[in-house]
């Protein structure tokens, strides 16, 4: 948390209370995205972190880990694969169901966009209760990917969604409590 650039990429995360029901605050990084050396930061810093790690695949999750994901991917050469909401991917799928802070959910994943021995980089914009996570971890897994890391722009730690992570490592720019 040193970093410099991670105060200013704070900033320009909006906090808006009690969207989309009573009691969430939402963390919009919409905001982020208006700037331009924000946004490049926060990629840069995933980037610095994940180059050379022998990364062959990022998986980034509906809806805005499809902002965040691509860009790493492209700096790091991994193939990106997009982790949707039900009845979007047209091919074959595999899926898994999971509970939101707000709601309950399913991810599904195209059958042959991962393989076996494929080095795996998640990413979205935010961790709550940890369930979406889980749920692309077990995706990747399941078609024999080893899970190098979970990445995320803000993590709500007092949700504790660290501890359903099964030990996998998460790291993450910005804490909001
Ligand atoms: P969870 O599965 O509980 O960790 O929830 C994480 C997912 O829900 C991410 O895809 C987030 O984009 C979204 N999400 C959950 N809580 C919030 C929040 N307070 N602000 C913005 N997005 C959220």
């Amino acid at each position: 948390d040193q970093d410099p650039r991670v105060h200013a990429i704070k900033t320009k995360i909006r906090v808006v209370p009690n969207f989309p029901k009573p009691g969430i605050m939402f963390q919009d990084i919409t905001t982020l995205l208006l700037d331009p050396k924000a946004f490049k930061d926060t990629i840069d810093m995933f980037v610095e972190r994940y180059k050379g790690k022998n990364i062959s695949v990022v998986a980034g999750i509906e809806a805005r880990g499809f902002i965040f994901g691509p860009p790493i991917a492209l700096a790091i050469g991994a193939k990106f694969v997009p982790l949707r909401k039900p009845r979007k991917l047209p091919g074959d799928v595999i899926f898994e169901e999971y509970t939101l802070e707000y709601g309950r959910d399913r991810l599904e994943m195209h059958v042959g966009a991962v393989e076996q021995g494929d080095r795996a980089l998640v990413v979205d914009d935010l961790i709550a209760t940890g369930g979406t996570l889980c749920a692309a971890m077990s995706l990747l897994e399941r078609v024999g990917a080893e899970v190098v890391e979970c990445a995320c722009l803000i993590e709500l730690p007092d949700l504790q969604g660290r501890e359903r992570l099964n030990g996998k490592p998460l790291y993450v720019l910005v804490e909001s409590h």
